[in-house]
């Protein structure tokens, strides 16, 4: 059995033969969400449907994080170690600090409650970028039915607090992602899943105070999606597929891919070094050590 499959001989660096894609936890309905705490030793995502946040230890296993969740979505680490968090049922970012309390990071722009925040990061300067796509409230399934009140944009919260819609033109902005040198912000656009909506990955400079310009469609993965996806440290983006997960050099190419018996939903890179890529994939979290390091 095959672990991966190698388009470009490049990618063949990049894998370790030896090395299983391997379910560390499962028994859930749709996990996406994973972020790696380093010095807890221990990874946290969300189980969305159940509205709970897991927690695995490894060589422990898995046990209830958080319950209710208010229908987890995303989570980062802010450049305190600070977890951040995307809620669909809260309808805002939040987050948890350090004496466990929880601060509202962003629920509303000018006066309209958000959609359902899917997916964050948090730029060098602290400043936190999320999407904010409808999928939450679309049903009572990941979240709570409600009225949709904004489109579905891209914004960034500066270290002061302002909020502003920094990209306004998507169907439906769902992971995004930042290239280790964060001159580039890659965004997926995974539409509204009917056909003819975009279902691809767009990349934009960042210019002078963070300003976006380009856009231009990086990639379309197929089969699948852009769920959700991260950076390696030379600026090779690995993305969620339906097959698993793609990884694409900086100029558009699938180098090659990590097969998953399950939909993949979202990734990071954890372990010591950064060099394991855990894997939310439907009803299980898989993790497989690679060749590699990953950026945040
Ligand atoms: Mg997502």
């Amino acid at each position: 059995m095959s672990f991966f499959e190698i388009i470009d001989p490049a990618f063949g660096k990049f894998v370790l033969g030896n090395a299983p894609v391997k379910p560390i936890a499962t028994g859930f309905d749709w996990v996406e969400g994973p972020v790696w705490f380093g010095d807890l030793n221990c990874l946290l995502f969300s189980d969305i449907p159940n509205n709970r946040i897991m927690r695995w230890i490894p060589g422990v296993g898995t046990s209830v994080f958080r319950e209710p969740s208010n229908f987890s979505n995303g989570h980062t680490r802010d450049r305190q170690g600070r977890l951040v968090s995307c809620e669909h049922g809260g309808r805002r970012v939040t987050r948890t600090e350090f004496d466990g309390s929880i601060t509202v990071i962003a629920d509303s722009y000018e006066g309209k409650r958000l959609n359902s925040p899917n997916d964050v990061i948090v730029a060098s300067d602290g400043a936190i970028w999320f999407t904010d796509p409808h999928y939450g409230i679309a049903t009572d399934y990941e979240g709570h039915r409600s009225e949709q009140e904004l489109h579905c944009n891209v914004y960034r919260v500066d270290p002061s607090g302002t909020m502003q819609a920094v990209l306004t033109d998507f169907n439906c902005p769902n992971g995004l992602a930042f290239s280790p040198d964060e001159k580039k912000l890659y965004v997926a656009d995974t539409g509204r899943m009917h056909s003819g909506d975009p279902q691809h990955i767009r990349v934009f400079s960042v210019g002078e105070d963070w300003r976006l310009s380009g856009g231009e469609v990086f990639h379309a993965i197929s089969p699948g999606c852009a769920d959700g996806m991260r950076l390696d440290t030379d600026g090779n983006l690995w993305s969620s597929a339906a097959d698993g997960v793609h990884c694409i050099a900086p100029d558009g190419h699938v180098m090659g891919k990590i097969l998953v018996p399950e939909t993949v939903s979202n990734l990071c890179f954890g372990g010591r070094g950064k060099h394991r890529l855990f894997i939310t994939a439907t009803t299980s979290v898989y993790a497989i050590s690679l060749n590699r390091s990953g950026t945040l």
